[in-house]
């Protein structure tokens, strides 16, 4: 078994609803546990609305790229249609962490290039394991962290139907 970390985003549509499906999913692959439920302005284009930000943690048998396709499938079930690059979309599901495996090919990018970048991804990872380390860096000594700013909208049960 695998611990992995999934990041969701989703700011079209009913999100909170997309993001409760996406979870209740998710956990047909394997454990899951999750952060709190975020709120964060968009990356890119600013003319979209603000994304509610959470991350999954998983634990799975199921090797890498045969991960990424569920995920890729549960994107298109939650109607996602690509627009434009970083644009709005009813369901992202990106693969942030699998194990302390370093992946690369055409693909996939694992650790996930957001990973020790993007405060909402470092905050709701930090949330499921305060002692996280991705690539030898410790998460919660991350400067982002010290400056987060990001708005907090539930709790960690918040998926719980
Ligand atoms: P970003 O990856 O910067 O968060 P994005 O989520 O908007 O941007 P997408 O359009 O969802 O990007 O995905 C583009 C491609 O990224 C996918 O087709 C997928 O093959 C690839 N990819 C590479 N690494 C990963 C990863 N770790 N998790 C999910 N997709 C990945
Ligand atoms: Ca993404
Ligand atoms: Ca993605």
């Amino acid at each position: 078994m695998i611990i992995t970390y999934i990041g969701l985003g989703s700011n079209l549509g009913d999100s909170k609803e997309i993001l409760t499906e996406a979870v209740a999913k998710l956990a047909t692959l394997g454990a899951v546990k999750t952060s709190k439920l975020y709120q964060s302005p968009p990356m890119g284009p600013q003319d979209q609305p603000d994304y509610f930000n959470a991350v999954v943690q998983l634990s799975t048998d199921l090797a890498p790229l045969a991960l990424l396709d569920q995920l890729q499938r549960f994107e298109q079930e939650a109607g996602r249609v690509r627009l434009r690059h970083w644009g709005e979309r009813t369901l992202d599901l990106d693969l942030l962490i699998y194990g302390d495996q370093h992946i690369q090919n055409e693909r996939l990018t694992v650790p996930h290039v957001g990973v020790l970048e993007r405060e909402f991804v470092v905050l709701p990872l930090l949330d499921l394991d305060p002692h996280l380390d991705v690539k030898g860096q410790k998460l919660q000594d991350l400067a982002l962290v010290q400056q987060a700013s990001l708005a907090v909208c539930a709790d960690a049960d918040w998926a719980t139907l």
